[in-house]
């Protein structure tokens, strides 16, 4: 199988790694990558929003199967022009990748589908706004109704802040507020069946001990110990299967990869969101666990056909992924530093541990930084102690001037572990 990725992030790189390890797959190519992704995947120069553009490319390479990782393309329709041109696609089409695109939409699902999540507003004037605010109470919650890649949220106990941010959304949802741990679970979908992956928890601040700004992710793990073994059967059953049912009935069915954002509550597991695609950084460490090859799986939910798809196989370890980010991310970020160590990683700590790029470009024989997010050190081990160990020992031996990286990730899960 001749497959295209199209994403240039640490998801994509985990993505290509496990395709680059499939058997099943003979050519792989991506667009437009990064320097990480160059040493398992053939790169190509793409703008990835331009459905007609990625088609094309798809088309001249030969693809038998297509992977979007990012929301962006998704939403701007490049899954329907690539199935458009006879290519299997693993992605949905800009109306279902909606879900992720328009929170009122997904709240509208949720409601139709009987679905538990937050209860919730959606407010056009500055007068429904107060009421919504009023309705809930401290600690508010507002968000952007469009996508803002996960910074168009607040939660904030301060009505003045809760007020200035809603005022700056054409359309806002205003939320109850959602005690309790957060659970990032994946499914693949054919738009019918439901195959869903292992639960992960994500570190969203910039700092340690959550303190800071929201990022896009700083870490990631999995399993997570703490959880209840029954929360993915319970999921699918309550969450999952019945919003692909309800996507189905609408005429507009999901296919690709479903990823419900989960608070476990005192009264019981609630939406916070959904994703239409991959989380980064948790597919680094869901992957890192995947046994079953990860073409034949994608291809499955692209061709309609997953239900011939067995059950997922898991590996029973743990894995842990640190995210090295450059000076000053989230704000504008520095680049064009050089990283160093990364062969050392290679030489010293794989396979166990292994180096995910997502914000390099290669400068001559040099690896540079090129985003705010510039490396995901991936892990795996017997438990989370030991995946937690062999990450930050990698991440040690990364130089990368200014560079900042949280040193809590899995801490707290793994001394949970530990005690059990
Ligand atoms: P979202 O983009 O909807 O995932 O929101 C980003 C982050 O804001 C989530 O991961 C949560 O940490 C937080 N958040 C969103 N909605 C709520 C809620 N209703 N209650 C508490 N925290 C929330």
């Amino acid at each position: 199988m001749n497959v295209l990725v199209i994403g240039s992030g640490a998801r994509e790189h985990a993505l290509c790694r496990s395709l680059s390890l499939d058997p099943q797959v003979t050519a792989l190519h991506c667009a437009p990558g990064n320097a990480g992704i160059a040493e398992v995947a053939q790169l190509h120069q793409v703008d990835a929003l331009d459905g007609g553009a990625v088609a094309a490319l798809a088309t001249e390479l030969g693809a038998g199967l297509v992977v979007v990782g990012p929301e962006a393309p998704l939403v701007a329709g490049v899954a329907d022009a690539v199935r458009a041109a006879g290519i299997p696609v693993f992605g949905p089409s800009r109306e279902a990748a909606q879900l992720e695109g328009s929170k009122a939409f997904a709240k509208d699902v949720m409601a139709a589908a009987g679905v538990p999540t937050a209860r919730s507003y959606v407010c056009t004037t500055a007068d429904e706004i107060e009421e919504a605010l009023d309705a809930f109470g401290a600690p508010y919650v507002v968000k952007d109704d469009g996508l803002a890649a996960g910074k168009g949220v607040v939660v904030t106990a301060d009505i003045d802040a809760a007020r200035a941010h809603a005022a700056l959304c054409e359309r806002v949802v205003i939320e109850e507020f959602l005690d309790g741990p957060e659970v990032s679970l994946f499914a693949v979908t054919d738009g019918e069946t439901v195959l869903p992956l292992q639960p992960a928890q994500d570190f969203k601040r910039a700092l340690d001990g959550d303190e800071g700004p929201n990022t896009g992710g700083m870490g990631a793990y999995s399993p997570l110990p703490w959880a209840d073994p029954k929360l993915v059967e319970e999921v699918l059953r309550t969450v999952l299967q019945p919003t692909v049912d309800e996507m189905r009935r609408r005429g507009t069915p999901f296919s690709g990869l479903l990823y419900a954002g989960l608070a476990i509550t005192s009264r019981g597991v609630r939406v916070i969101e959904f994703n239409a695609r991959f989380g980064d950084p948790e597919t680094q460490v869901v992957l890192a666990r995947l046994q079953t090859p990860l073409a034949g799986v994608l291809l499955a939910a692209a061709n309609g056909t997953l239900a011939d798809v067995g059950p997922l196989r898991w590996s029973d370890e743990a894995a842990v992924t640190v995210v090295v980010a450059s000076h000053n991310y989230p704000g504008t970020p520095r680049t064009g530093d050089p990283v160093t160590g990364l062969d050392e990683v290679a030489a010293e700590d794989a396979p166990q541990a292994y180096v995910l790029h997502a914000g390099t470009r290669r400068e001559g024989d040099a690896v540079v930084s090129a985003g705010g997010r510039v490396l995901s050190v991936t892990a795996t081990g017997a438990d989370l102690a030991e995946a937690r160990r062999r990450a930050y020992t990698a991440v040690d031996r990364i130089r990368l001037e200014g560079s900042q990286h949280r040193t809590d990730i899995a801490a707290k899960a793994a001394e949970a572990a530990a005690r059990a």
